[in-house]
């Protein structure tokens, strides 16, 4: 196992109608933003039941975060957070929603312009506390520092992290979640699988706790998100993808181990480009990556495979490709298809994102440093 330092700052408030449990953690001094998406928040209650818990607090409003936020529209919020003086954001929604706080946060008080953050990479010092209220399960960005911000204009979409941005708290109400369309649905549950295969799919460290923190999450999403899709408004179900999808990007599985993070880069561009959903290209890169890393992810392929989908072979390469092929009808069951011609998608798009990625300095990705231009576009054309 790697040597770590872990510590997570979110007070996580966890189950039905804990929204009530904000009133004494948002500040009650200075000015608040609530900050949402495109409305969504209106039409379920939520946006009631935050308005309501936040009586006696001066708030100032700021909607229109859209799914991949983008820097045009968290620009304006900066620019309204300085002329109101906001001392505190609360953000209501997705991972769009929340990672835009982070951004919002860390640019209103950072001298310049914030896209510096992203691509520069300008040290964060200070940004404004954040809190979070979480409608969709997906991302774990409500309790991590991460964020995922895309310019419009250049067509690119970066990253930025710090504990800094991380919210201080965060409300999972999984009643919160019946609303949401199937199709985002899905996309939580397979964004939550692949970060935890980031964190988990790439060569043995002697950590088997970690291993088997992950493999519990992986075996958690294979059984109860396709009962998500069936029954929207079993609440168990809904929590328990909702606390699986917290535990896969807060940190914890992600110690004293090795991580890869490379399907989600490459998946970032097709994003930036054509504007799949996130989990779409995720889904789209996973499966041949596997396929073209599988040497060097060899031990822990069959590790997934035998653990988690219960597969028992002798040769291991066949068991290798069952691996893969189960990672992808995972995929499919929830309702994501994993080729680029679904999306009207071929050759040219292969080109692109080799060019994004020359051009973002993504020539070295993966655990082993070992995925450049070349070999990413290599695993792109099986996804033709
Ligand atoms: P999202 O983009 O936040 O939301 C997708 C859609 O779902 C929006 O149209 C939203 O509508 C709607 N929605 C949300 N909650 C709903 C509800 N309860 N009922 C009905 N509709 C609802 O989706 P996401 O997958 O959570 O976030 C994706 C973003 O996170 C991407 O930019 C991705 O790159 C990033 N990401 C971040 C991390 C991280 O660690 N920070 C990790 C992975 C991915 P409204 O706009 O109306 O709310
Ligand atoms: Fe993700």
């Amino acid at each position: 196992m790697l040597n770590f330092a872990f510590k997570n700052r979110t007070e996580i408030l966890f189950g039905k109608d804990q929204i009530n449990e904000i009133a004494s953690r948002v500040p009650s001094e200075g000015k608040v933003m609530f900050l949402y998406g495109g409305g969504s928040i209106k039409k379920n209650g939520v946006y009631d039941d935050v308005v309501n818990a936040l009586k006696g607090v001066d708030f100032v409003e700021f909607s229109g975060v859209e799914p991949n936020p983008t820097y045009e529209t968290l620009s304006k919020a900066v620019e309204l957070v300085k002329e109101q003086n906001v001392s505190f954001i609360l953000a209501v929604g997705g991972g769009s929603v929340i990672d835009g706080a982070k951004y919002v946060a860390a640019a209103a008080k950072y001298e310049g312009d914030g896209w510096d953050i992203l691509v520069n990479g300008a040290e964060v010092k200070s940004a404004l506390p954040i809190g979070a209220v979480l409608t969709l399960p997906a991302t774990g960005s409500e309790s991590n520092g991460n964020s995922v911000v895309t310019r419009k204009e250049t067509q690119q979409k970066r990253a930025f992290g710090t504990p800094i941005v991380q919210p201080q708290f965060a409300v999972l109400d999984p009643q919160y979640t019946f609303s949401l369309p199937t199709r985002q649905i899905s996309n939580g549950v397979v964004d939550a699988f692949v970060h935890v295969i980031e964190q988990y799919l790439t060569y043995p460290v002697n950590a088997p706790l970690q291993d088997r923190f992950a493999e519990g999450i992986l075996s958690t999403l294979i059984e109860q998100g396709p009962k998500a899709l069936e029954n929207p408004e079993d609440y168990d179900v809904r929590a328990n993808v909702m606390w699986s999808a917290t535990m896969a990007l807060n940190g914890l599985i992600g110690q004293g181990v090795p991580q890869d993070w490379s399907t989600h880069m490459i998946g970032h561009e097709l994003t930036a480009l054509y504007n799949l959903d996130h989990a779409v290209t995720l889904a789209i890169v996973l499966p041949p990556l596997m396929f073209v890393q599988q040497e060097q992810k060899r031990a822990k392929i069959i590790q997934l495979g035998e653990r988690v989908f219960g597969l028992n072979m002798e040769d291991k390469n066949e068991l290798i490709d069952a691996t893969i092929k189960h990672t992808q009808d995972f995929f499919e069951q929830m309702g994501i298809k994993t080729k680029l011609g679904d999306y009207d998608l071929g050759e040219e798009a292969v080109e692109a994102v080799g060019n994004n990625l020359e051009r973002n300095g993504m020539t070295a990705l993966g655990e082993h440093g070992d995925i450049d231009v070349a070999k990413a576009k290599k695993i792109l054309s099986l996804a033709l």
